[in-house]
């Protein structure tokens, strides 16, 4: 990847996975913060009302039994005890007009809210009001209550304490809210950056090959959690994909190797006829060399072209209703000549198998895997065909052989394209028999396999299913 192509700082995972954790963490700090202030300002309020509605209890009391002298010097004493700049006490006539007063020097502004006083005469309960005034900070909670017949009281407190504490809360929460804010962005950004890791890590990795260092690989911790699978997974995928460019740089290397031979031979056949003055008959038998050696080549081309029609799938078959039983005894009829020709024993057992496929994929399957037998084992040996039902809805059809058998490091590549043995480079195929082999068996649902010992012989398996995936 191009730096162009880097997420740049804005656009990063870890730093959008940091404002969400920041901005979650604030929004639910704030509203928890937010729940305690009110709670806490509602607590603070109700005692004041409270400490308000006793003085009410009080005077109503004071005025029903010793009348309203007494009252108006309570009221006065009350004022001076408590600090006339804390309470005040009003006594009111039902019409709001007042009649006595504690000390109101300094709560000259405030006056007599008649909603309030409307609201008490008709509910017949004690009415709170809050004020605000311009010059003072505290608000001031005023209580309205009847206390005797015509007779209101209006009582004022200073709500001082409640003030001073909500302006206290109110700096602690920005300063604590601040500092948790950067915390969390800290800690979210510690915590993405440590879980996106591994991730940079795959990316950082990923980049290396891709500029060519095809060996790398993601380190992986023993921790074994997501990050770590996900490099795990990374690793075996840069496996099977460093198999794959083996294969392919291998199969490669074996078709010119395969291509190579039969051009070289008929550049020779060319030069020759160029260079040399012979006979009518001579230059007949070159002509035929060359034709076999493009037959050869051709052969090779077109196998090639089934193959990959043939893995390409079942949409490329032509199906049909076959008995694989007659398909196995034709071919062992076909090689009964060359195996009495060689002194080897063929023999065939075959069981009523109906089955749907491509009769001529089918017939080229078991005809490379009978013919391959034969070329592997040498005299007095012996090759059997079977075809037999398996389980429920499939067949098995097996090419035994008592040949030389396969070597263990050539088993999981003999069906390879262009995978030969070394001791086959010196027998006659282009190393692609195996491959039609099992692309057949697999485009009719099936698969093959091998068993082999070498110096003793092998056994081709091909499992198929009775025309169910059809
Ligand atoms: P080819 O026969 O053209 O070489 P195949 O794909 O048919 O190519 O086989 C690949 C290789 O598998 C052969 O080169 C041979 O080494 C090995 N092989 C296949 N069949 C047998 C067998 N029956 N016995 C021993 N070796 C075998």
């Amino acid at each position: 990847m191009s730096s162009e192509n880097r997420p740049s700082i804005r656009r990063s995972f870890a730093l959008r996975l940091t404002l969400w954790y920041a901005s979650i963490f604030a929004i639910s700090s704030g509203l928890a913060f937010l729940l305690f202030y009110v709670l806490i300002a509602n607590v603070i309020r109700d005692r004041i009302d409270r400490d308000l509605l006793e003085q009410v209890g009080k005077f109503s009391t004071l005025l029903a039994t010793d009348g309203i002298n007494a009252v108006t010097r309570v009221a006065v004493v009350e004022a001076q005890a408590a600090g006339e700049k804390k309470i005040f006490f009003r006594l009111l006539s039902r019409y709001g007009s007042v009649f006595f007063s504690s000390n109101m020097q300094y709560w000259k502004d405030i006056g007599v809210n008649r909603d309030a006083l409307q609201t008490l005469l008709e509910r017949r309960r004690p009415v709170f009001d809050t004020i605000t005034l311009a010059e003072r900070k505290p608000r001031v909670r005023i209580l309205y209550s009847v206390i005797g017949s015509g007779v209101v009281l209006q009582l004022g407190q200073s709500m001082e304490h409640y003030t001073r504490f909500m302006e206290a809360f109110q700096n602690i929460f920005v300063l604590t809210m601040a500092s948790l804010i950067v915390l969390a962005a800290l800690v979210g950004w510690f915590m993405a950056r440590r879980a996106l890791g591994g991730v940079l890590e795959v990316t950082r990795t990923a980049r290396r090959i891709s500029e060519g260092a095809l060996a790398e690989r993601v380190p992986v911790n023993p921790g074994g959690d997501e990050i770590d699978e996900l490099a795990i997974t990374f690793n075996e995928m840069l496996d099977r994909i460093e198999t794959l460019i083996k294969g392919t740089r291998e199969m490669g290397d074996n078709m010119a190797h395969d291509l190579k031979s039969p051009l070289t031979r008929m550049r020779g056949i060319a030069e020759i006829t160029i260079t040399t003055d012979s006979s009518l008959a001579e230059y007949r038998n070159m002509a035929a060399e060359t034709i076999e050696a493009c037959d050869r080549l051709l052969d090779m081309i077109n196998t090639m072209l089934v193959i990959s029609k043939t893995e390409a799938g079942v949409g490329d078959l032509m199906l049909q209703e076959l008995d694989l039983a007659r398909v196995a005894e034709e071919a062992c009829d076909l090689f009964q000549p060359m195996a009495e020709d060689k002194g080897v024993a063929l023999g065939c057992h075959a069981r009523d198998c109906p089955f749907k496929g491509d009769i001529r994929l089918i017939q080229r399957m078991i005809s490379n895997l009978v013919d391959n037998a034969l070329k592997h084992t040498p005299r007095g040996g012996t090759i059997w065909i079977s075809v037999a039902p398996e389980g429920p809805g499939g067949v098995r059809i097996t090419v035994k052989d008592t040949g030389v058998g396969i070597a263990e490091k050539d088993l999981a590549r003999i069906f390879e394209r262009f995978y030969r043995a070394d001791p086959s480079r010196s027998e006659s195929g282009a190393g692609l028999g195996l491959s039609l082999a099992r692309a057949v068996a697999r485009a009719h649902g099936g698969d093959i396999h091998v068993e082999s010992a070498p110096g003793k012989g092998s056994t081709f398996t091909v499992a198929l299913p009775m025309g169910a995936h059809l």
